[in-house]
């Protein structure tokens, strides 16, 4: 068997929560060319979760090889890595996720006549069996961290974890609508949604097909190495959240900001305040235009020509908006492989601004539509092509708007204050080994959704100044300052022209009452300024923009024993409280089993 240690390492990174582990397993299924996908879960994922398929399978040989670490099927070669076409690359997520649970894998490849059965647990293989099975993979993971139960207490709640699971199975159901996706949640069926090829059809089954005639097609635009399409509602349907908001690149679900900037954007003037578009994106690019492979088990990924993309959606969303010309089907599939549509070098020029050379739309085509828009290894393609497509019938799809939202944070895991360091942090004793909480990383997390929930309820709460203070700024910062006034008032900041270069501050954010407000101001101007953003002429969005405030806000945090449960509770409450809104961590743990090998003891 693999070093359990290593697996267990690994899972720190691939296997956050139970939801991780559904997206692994699915994906797993989904590059094993499944066409049916059942997902089991029980007590949010904690106690049980099984994933079953009936894709390809595994001999035995590979059953017990897919435990191995970086026994991957699907990298061949290092250039591989730079041009990947299937969900899963690493070879990492069954062994990691084997190392912290209870573990069984059942496989059968179609034609054999008998399955595999393998049990690993904690990362230690505890049998291979021969064992009957129909064709295809199932795989059961049993409490999950039960052997690393600081792991396991900073899990939320079992709604919570459940309603992750939910999102996690839907958003694959999105991206792979030609599967049928299953979910039988504590014994209850909470998704079941048939086989298609018609991305619309299977928005309608997730979402309410109350909701289909409101749908339009954003028309496919393409920019050299790049294109996009997809549907979307239109601006009176706004919510306000982003949860409705989805992104599939080349397939894959993933969370960009770039992406939805642009798409507010697109939709600026058109959007009551505070709200957030509902979209359904499905955005192509050549594998040399994106890192896909930046963090193993999130979404993120780095585009490397971010203008041009924002132009292409921009672009989209505009067309979709102004046009309303209902183009029959769905898209017609469409690859942006290396070297077709054009070499990276010759996209836009990277000004910064809207990508200049026009935008190639595709013609109102209704030839025969493949939605598999993901990329598929040839046996899956093989396995799919002709397929004939299940009636829509049915059904039953638990709509659960706004899931993740609906769930009340629980209590913070417990901790032990032990004390302060260098007033920049809190020392913690947890269940298992040391914690540190950074104090303004925390301030700023808290401050942040402080002020994203004051402007979704539209009333930021703000602290008037008995002196209104008066500020004569350089002419480009005045510039920025009065183009995000809006952005200001939303925050509880009043901030106003008063002739000139000179602003006017009126009022500070009520959060924020113990600042000295000239500073706070021009502190966040000068983050403003130096932003991306605020060299283009137009305002932020509002979360960039309480994220720099609350950057600003947060500097010069001071730790105190008075103050540190406070604090932890504020911290605790936090939909995300474990990093700041640009992504670093608010707290670190140094595991016991940690601190003994640090001190030369093996266990
Ligand atoms: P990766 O997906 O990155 O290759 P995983 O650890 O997720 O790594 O899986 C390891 C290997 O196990 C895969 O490459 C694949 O060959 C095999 N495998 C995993 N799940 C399945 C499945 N559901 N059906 C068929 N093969 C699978
Ligand atoms: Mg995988």
């Amino acid at each position: 068997m693999p070093d359990a240690l290593a697996s267990q390492v690994a899972a720190g990174e691939v296997v956050e929560r139970p939801a991780s582990v559904v997206k692994e397993l699915v994906e797993n299924c989904l590059d094993a060319g499944a066409k049916e996908v059942r997902v089991e879960s029980q007590r949010g994922g904690v106690a049980m979760i099984k994933v079953s398929d009936d894709g390809c399978g595994m001999s035995r040989d590979d059953a017990v090889l897919s435990l191995e670490r970086h026994a991957t099927s699907k990298l061949m070669d290092k250039e591989g890595l730079t041009s990947i076409k299937t969900l899963g690359f690493r070879g990492e997520a069954l062994p990691s996720i084997a190392s912290v649970s209870r573990f069984r894998l059942v496989s059968c490849e179609h034609g054999a006549v008998e399955g595999t059965e393998v049990t690993v647990e904690g990362g230690k293989l505890r049998e291979v069996r021969e064992a009957g099975a129909p064709p295809g993979t199932t795989v059961e993971v049993r409490d999950l961290f039960y052997n690393i139960p600081a792991r396991r207490k900073f899990l939320r709640s079992e709604p919570t974890e459940a309603a992750h699971i939910d999102y996690q199975v839907r958003l694959h159901a999105l991206a792979c609508p030609e599967a049928r996706m299953i979910h039988r949640k504590d014994g209850r069926t909470a998704l079941d949604v048939v086989a298609t090829n018609d991305r619309r059809v299977r928005i309608g089954d997730l979402f309410g097909r109350d909701l289909l005639p409101k749908i339009q097609e954003i028309p496919l635009v393409e920019y050299p190495g790049m294109s996009v399409g997809g549907h979307l509602l239109p601006p009176e349907d706004a919510r306000k959240s982003r949860r409705g908001q989805y992104l599939f690149l080349n397939g894959r679900p993933v969370d960009d900001r770039v992406v939805w900037r642009a798409l507010e954007e697109g939709f600026r003037g058109a959007l009551p305040a505070g709200r957030h578009p509902v979209a359904w994106l499905w955005l192509e690019m050549d594998s040399l235009l994106v890192d896909v492979n930046v963090h193993p088990a999130k979404r993120e990924v780095r585009f490397h020509r971010p203008a041009e993309l924002r132009g292409l959606i921009l672009e989209a969303v505009e067309r979709a908006l102004r046009g309303g010309r209902r183009e029959r089907g769905d898209l017609k599939e469409r690859r942006t492989e290396p070297g077709a549509g054009g070499r990276p070098q010759e996209v836009g020029k990277g000004s910064g601004e809207r990508c200049e050379q026009g935008p190639q739309v595709e013609k109102g085509e209704t030839g025969t539509e493949q939605v598999g828009v993901r990329p598929r290894n040839e046996r899956e393609a093989v396995a799919v092509k002709g397929e004939p497509v299940a009636p829509a019938r049915g059904w039953q799809a638990e709509v659960q708007e706004e899931l993740v939202a609906a769930v009340k944070a629980p209590a913070a895991p417990a901790f032990r204050i032990v004390g302060v360091l260098d007033r920049s942090y809190l020392v913690l004793e947890a269940s298992d080994g040391l914690v540190l909480l950074e104090g303004e990383a925390a301030r700023e997390r808290i401050l942040y959704e402080r002020f994203l929930a004051g402007a979704e309820k539209g009333v930021a709460e703000s602290q008037g100044l008995l002196v209104p203070v008066l500020l004569e700024l350089e002419a480009r910062d005045a510039d920025v300052a009065l183009r995000n006034a809006e952005n200001f008032r939303e925050a509880g900041m009043e901030v106003e022209s008063f002739g000139g270069v000179t602003v006017q501050l009126r009022s500070v954010p009520a959060l924020l009452n113990d600042a000295d407000p000239k500073a706070l101001l021009l502190d966040l101007v000068d983050e403003l300024v130096q932003s991306a953003e605020g060299r283009v002429a137009k305002s932020l969005t509002f979360e960039k923009f309480a994220g720099e405030l609350a950057k600003v806000g947060a500097r010069g945090e001071r730790c105190r024993m008075e103050s540190a449960q406070g604090l932890l509770d504020q911290l605790f409450a936090c939909d995300l409280p474990y990093c700041t809104p640009d992504g670093r961590p608010t707290l670190v743990q140094y595991s016991s089993s940690e601190l003994r090998r640090k001190f030369g003891r093996s266990h």
